[in-house]
């Protein structure tokens, strides 16, 4: 395979605006949902199953989000019912308004055993203040005091915040699932990483690719650590997973990616999202002859200055890099005066 000669292009320069649906192939609208963050925006889609809709991915549960669903539902849905949701990962941009989909229409909520069973458990789990494991967790990856003392003042995020309550009952898909959805069948392989157990789906006639947070063309999906498993390595999981993926993918299929724009050229992409993980691995072998803490390890990774919207993904995403390399034995830790792990290459 010639991978350089199939590098991204991007099909559909301009994105939708709120309320408006863009259609990216046959019998499927692309849409965009707002998002109060840095990424700014979540990409679903309409998949059209004749008489309704599967829906894919939702944004999060909000008053405007609702809003501008429903403008989507009078308008480019033509009032046609959406009958099943279909969500690739837990993650609240995704799953948020799933739950008022299936209470307000009854419709099926289709996805991922452990998505459900992660988006179900993190909805019921509503906290007014940060967690002691949380505080250990932002200590341990070298969390400056004034940053950490800030955040303490602050309501933590709570996912019950944009995630309607999910009904108990969904249909699950797995590895090797075949569904057909808005006059195609899908093979369904699983991605992870990003989120565990993260659904991708892949049209048999393998023009269409549905790609989640698993497959995004221009930015990188955020790999992280968090204090509900802090010694997980989730950049093997996301280089497995890349690498599994690999081998069904085509430089022609049209991938519909979770954020910024639909895109082919895949195989290529794929290799591109190993290969930023390889390189900022190097870097931190190349100067981790001195101890560093995760935070201390935000230049080498990011090479650019990290501001608070962002803060929270660097620092999870620095610490699955640490454990990565930890796990791979390359590296050793020692708790310093701070309480936070100091990471230093072995021998
Ligand atoms: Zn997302």
């Amino acid at each position: 395979m010639n991978l350089k000669a199939d590098r991204l292009v991007h099909p559909f320069e301009v994105p939708p605006v709120a309320g408006e649906a863009i259609e990216v192939a046959d019998g499927v609208l692309w849409m965009r949902l707002p998002l109060p963050m840095a990424l700014d925006h979540v990409n679903v889609y309409a998949l059209d199953d004749g008489d309704s809709w599967t829906i894919v991915d939702t944004g999060f549960d909000s008053e405007k989000s609702r809003g501008i669903w429903q403008m989507l539902l009078d308008g480019p849905l033509k009032g046609k019912p959406v009958a099943r949701i279909l969500v690739t990962h837990h993650h609240p941009d995704h799953i948020g308004l799933a739950g008022w989909f299936q209470t307000k229409y009854g419709a099926e909520l289709i996805t991922t055993r452990t998505s459900w069973l992660m988006a179900r458990m993190l909805v019921l789990d509503e906290q007014k203040a940060v967690v002691k494991e949380t505080i250990e967790f932002w200590r341990l990856a070298g969390m400056p005091e004034d940053i950490l003392q800030r955040r303490l003042r602050e309501r933590p995020f709570n996912f019950a915040d944009v995630v309607a309550p999910l009904p108990l009952g969904f249909q699950r898909i797995q590895e090797g699932s075949k569904i057909d959805i808005g006059g195609r069948s899908w093979d369904v392989h699983i991605g992870n990483g990003h989120a565990p157990e993260h659904a991708t789906l892949w049209s048999v006639s393998n023009d269409i690719v549905i790609g989640g947070d698993q497959m995004l063309s221009t930015i990188s999906p955020n790999i992280g650590v968090y204090a509900t498993e802090p010694e997980a390595d989730p950049l093997a999981e996301w280089l497995e997973a890349c690498e599994r993926l690999s081998e069904f993918a085509r430089a022609d299929q049209l991938v519909l990616p979770g954020h910024k724009l639909p895109f082919t050229g895949l195989p290529w992409r794929l290799h591109q999202l190993i290969q930023n993980h390889h390189g900022a691995l190097k870097r931190l072998r190349a100067h981790l002859h001195n101890p560093r803490t995760a935070v201390d390890c935000f230049d080498l990774l990011f090479k650019r200055a990290i501001g608070d919207g962002e803060y929270g993904l660097a620092l999870v995403e620095a610490v699955a890099h640490l454990n990565h390399l930890y796990h791979l034995d390359e590296l050793q830790r020692s708790l310093d005066e701070d309480g936070a792990w100091r990471w230093q290459l072995k021998g």
